[in-house]
């Protein structure tokens, strides 16, 4: 080899090496992942994302129930404020027992409030419009009887009660529906607050015979006779159950009170 041909050989050496540089150079920035709007460049396979410890819950988990206060709250209405006596007939409308209740009432010229529970009210609307229609009063008693709502958050109760009221002015258009009653009288303050907001006085009782743990005809009776004073609310049922004993004792009891008391419907 010539000193020319050593010459042409360094240059090209030379030149190749800096070339290889120089494409170094350009390509390290896309080593480093790919420039914005890179959409040539195939794209990073993205890693699996890692598997949670824990399933994956389907809704959010419901939050701790609050504690019920040991004691009722204050301001329950459990009497009618006169002499006369009031009776409450919850749980229904059901389509056995409520139309007995109804005759009862009407054949005796007497007035009652029905503490009716929303799903109920929405499958039996005729009902919820007799009860109107034959001038008694209503209660709203929440969606689905559901024990526990006093307890749960303010958002969920009101949510329940708007709806049951909405089913119940569903079968009567506008009707007012000035009265909550907590189911299983599991009263919270929070459960009061809501229902005074939409305009619902809580209602209680006085006298309960628990007719709904089915005892016969006369002890309901009994138990009503033997406990009542004046201006007494007076919790019986009309749904949620066999109420045949309610209706018997009933037959008797509209025209005990009506006589030493009168009744009235509550207002
Ligand atoms: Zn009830």
């Amino acid at each position: 080899m010539n000193a020319r041909a050593v010459l042409a050989f360094g240059i090209t050496l030379i030149l190749f090496l800096s070339g290889c540089g120089e494409r170094t150079t350009t390509r390290s920035p896309q080593a480093a992942g790919p420039s914005p709007g890179a959409s040539t460049q195939p794209k990073p396979t993205p890693k699996p994302t890692p598997k949670p410890t824990t399933p994956k819950p389907t809704k959010a988990a419901p939050l701790p129930l609050r504690p019920l206060p040991t004691m009722l709250p204050a301001g329950l209405r459990r009497s009618t404020g006169g002499r006369a006596v009031a009776l409450t007939f919850d749980d229904g409308p059901d389509p056995v027992w409520t139309p007995k209740i109804l005759d009862q009432l009407r054949q005796a010229g007497a007035k009652a409030t029905f503490c009716v529970i929303g799903s109920r009210a929405r499958a039996h609307p005729h009902l919820v419009a007799r009860i109107v229609r034959e001038g008694h009063q209503l209660c709203n008693h929440s969606w689905r009887h559901d024990l526990d709502l006093g307890r749960r958050p303010v958002a969920e109760i009101r949510a329940d009660l708007v709806r049951t009221t909405r089913a119940i002015q569903a079968a009567v258009p506008g009707v007012r529906v000035p009265f909550y009653r907590q189911p299983g009288g599991r009263w919270s303050p929070e459960v009061v607050a809501v229902g005074r907001q939409l305009g619902m006085q809580p209602l209680h009782w006085r006298v309960d015979p628990q007719d709904w743990a089915k005892p016969t005809a006369s002890t309901i009776r009994h138990r009503v006779n033997g406990t009542v004073r004046p201006g007494a609310i007076v919790l019986l049922h009309d749904g949620g159950g066999d109420r045949a004993a309610t209706i018997a004792a009933c037959a008797h009891l509209i025209g005990d009170l009506k006589r030493r008391y009168g009744l009235a419907r509550l207002t």
